[in-house]
């Protein structure tokens, strides 16, 4: 079961919540949200549990250069992330045929899922899944 309270090194209890996180990794600020964590209150700390595995997927996304990721624990990717404007709805579906195909996607390499009539093109690097491109009505 999920703890959602952990004692934070100032003394008081810092609070578990999915939310938003701020990164710095080599000198890049990377912007990470839906990440679970806890925060305390008092001292403002933020940690994480051991499992959550957030820093290699900040590497990762410092490798591609994004400034912002998603974080999304699902199979074997933890994040999908757009190079291109998804509508919030698109997305969910995205995820899904994403989530569905997720054993198929081979690391590194790119790959093509079909969702709602478009063909959704993307990338997997490690732990995110960069969608790349969508190409409409496709018949
Ligand atoms: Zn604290």
């Amino acid at each position: 079961m999920m703890r959602k309270r952990k004692p934070c090194i100032c003394g008081k209890e810092a609070e578990y919540r999915i939310g938003t996180t701020e990164h710095s990794i080599l000198e890049s600020k990377i912007v990470a949200n839906n990440v679970p964590h806890f925060f305390c209150n008092f001292c403002k700390r933020v940690s994480f549990d051991s499992n959550t595995n957030l820093v290699s997927v900040l590497i990762n996304a410092k490798k591609q250069g994004l400034t912002v990721v998603d974080y999304k624990k699902r199979g074997g990717a933890s994040m999908i992330s757009y190079k291109i404007d998804v509508s919030e709805e698109m997305k969910k579906e995205i995820e899904q045929a994403i989530e569905d195909k997720i054993d198929e996607i081979v690391n590194g390499e790119q790959f093509a899922a079909i969702c709602d009539g478009k063909a959704i093109l993307g990338k997997r690097s490690g732990e995110i899944v960069v969608i790349e491109r969508i190409i409409e009505k496709i018949l």
